[in-house]
């Protein structure tokens, strides 16, 4: 017997079902509109990226990219990865007065130079340094053909030393290849959004550049409520143009407008200044902190200890509850801002207040990046338990310039999609599974050309029709209908068709009325 084993969604995804689809059209859809009336425009950047995207902007040493990217090489590449292990193993048992042992090993270095002409003649791609490869594969046939001009001499013995040192060389030379992983899947969309600023020279647009995006991210994190391995994301970035206080607010406006708009209830918004990284303002925070810190070590859990000495602000964000007390009593980031940014960060909140956005400060809002900057923002929800932050956001001045383009100024925002609509459930929100307006029973051969009939222009007047595919006996039909969770039923019987005049059953209050085509669909437009 075949087998038959059961597939499953893998740990961490899972399948998003009606009618909860609906809920996630109707976030999107009101993403879309509300984006729309700030100047926003959508971008839909690629879900692969290089991986080197995201060490370089997150930082090589975050869990994110560290522990929780899915990264994959290029097939082609892992390809010669296999060949080049062969090579490895036949070196390993190499010895030069052995014919056969030096036929393997040419062999297999012959192999991997075919694979990888192929891959130089084959398409061009990202994933490796073409120029590079095409240096190192000149080299590679150098000394290639050194060796089998050794090789054919017979294996002497005063040849052999040679043998082997050319041998060697094909070995550093093929170490040289770069064929691991370089491609992963986004872990987040800020970094590849400024990637695309940059690729299609925005700067040359008018500044701003607003845009937003919707999608799925994906981190190997542990899976648990609210938190999945591919979860999805609406974020905004503003890119270019100043650093106004203005553009802050504006941004925060328009996503708490956002939140209002779907009707989330006991959001929560948290901000922060974190300075920028000048000896004047934030690293002289940091340096203070970790003296504070050191005073008392002790008294800290072991990732605090740790990180006093690797990232101190990160103890900020400590949720152990022995902890808490100790942390209270730290020096706090505002009181180290340069004067540039505590003006920028007291401009920031008058902006808000302006705009009757309610906030909170909350000095342990940190990054623990150098290229954030100044605001930071943070939004909860109900109804979460621990993961109940639906939102992070900050501006980022660096980030396009550590990306290779032109100083550029930049703030944005990503928001938990998965955990936005828990909430809006939590709270009430969620969707209604599907009805129909109308649920057409048909009996009798000769009715069925009009009850295709009357699908269609009910349908074109856009309400939901079910026609049933097989003749139904009535009660049979009626029973479905109620099923589906209908609200009319439309009975056409060889009568109805006969004489023109439809029924339409209530089926709220099961009363029943006759209707011609069109008083039938203006009777239901309007209700
Ligand atoms: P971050 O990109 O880490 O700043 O996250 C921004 C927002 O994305 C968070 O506030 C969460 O709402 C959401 N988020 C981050 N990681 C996950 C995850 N693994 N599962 C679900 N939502 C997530």
């Amino acid at each position: 017997m075949a087998n038959k084993a059961k597939f499953q969604a893998i740990r961490g995804t899972r399948d998003l079902l009606p009618p909860e689809t609906a809920l996630w059209n109707r976030v999107e859809q009101t993403a879309h509109a509300v984006f729309a009336t700030y100047g926003y425009g959508e971008i839909r950047p690629p879900i692969l990226e290089q991986k080197e995207l995201f060490s370089r902007s997150i930082g090589a040493e975050t869990d994110v990219v560290a522990k929780e990217m899915y990264i994959f090489g290029d097939p082609r590449l892992t390809r010669l990865e296999r060949l080049r292990g062969t090579v490895k193993a036949e070196g390993a048992t190499f010895w030069p007065s052995d014919v056969n042992s030096v036929d393997l090993f040419s062999m297999a270095v012959g192999k991997f130079v075919t694979a990888l002409d192929e891959l130089l003649n084959a398409e061009e791609s990202e994933s490796y340094d073409r120029e590079q490869f095409v240096r190192r594969s000149v080299d590679l046939n150098q000394e290639l053909a050194k060796f089998a001009q050794l090789a054919s001499q017979g294996l002497p013995s005063e040849f052999q030393p040679q043998l082997t040192k050319s041998k060697e060389r094909v070995e550093t030379i093929l170490g040289f290849f770069e064929l691991g992983e370089s491609l992963a899947l986004r872990p987040e969309a800020t970094a590849s959004v400024c990637r695309a600023y940059i690729e299609h020279n925005m700067q040359q647009l008018p500044q701003p550049v607003k845009l937003y995006y919707m999608g799925p991210m994906f981190r190997r994190e542990r899976p648990q409520k609210g938190r999945y391995r591919q979860f999805y994301q609406i974020g905004a970035e503003i890119l270019g143009g100043p650093d106004a206080p203005a553009i802050d607010a504006e941004l925060i406006e328009m996503l708490m407008t956002f939140f209002a708009k779907l009707g989330l209830e006991g959001a929560t918004l948290d901000i922060n200044s974190i300075g920028h990284a000048a000896d004047n303002c934030r690293r002289g925070y940091v340096a203070k902190l970790r003296e504070e810190l050191i005073k008392v070590k002790d008294k800290l859990g072991a990732d605090s200890q740790r990180r006093i000495e690797t990232n101190p602000l990160r103890v900020l964000d400590s949720k152990l509850e022995h902890e808490q007390a100790i942390i209270a009593t730290l020096p706090r980031i505002a009181d180290h801002l340069c004067d540039e940014c505590k003006a920028h960060y007291a401009a920031v909140k008058h902006d808000l207040d302006l705009r009757g956005v309610a906030y909170h400060e909350n000095w342990r809002l940190v990054r623990g990046l150098d290229y954030y900057m100044r605001t930071t923002f943070e939004i909860t929800a109900r109804g979460l338990g621990s993961q109940n932050a639906v939102c992070g956001g900050g501006r980022y001045d660096g980030l396009v310039e550590l990306l290779g383009g032109p100083p550029t100024k930049g703030i944005g925002f990503a928001i938990g999609e998965d955990r936005l609509i828990l909430s809006l459930q939590e709270s009430g929100k969620g969707a209604a599974p599907q009805g129909r307006d109308v649920y057409i029973a048909w009996m009798g051969e000769k009715t069925y050309a009009t009850a295709i009939r009357a699908a269609k222009s009910l349908r074109d007047a856009g309400f939901s029709v079910e026609l049933p595919p097989v003749e139904q006996k009535f009660g049979k039909a009626l029973e479905r209908a109620s099923k589906l969770g209908a609200r009319h039923a439309l009975i056409l019987g060889e009568n109805e068709v006969a004489s023109g005049e439809w029924t339409l059953k209530t089926l709220g209050d099961g009363s029943q009325q006759k209707l011609a085509e069109q008083a039938l669909l203006e009777y239901l437009q309007k209700l």
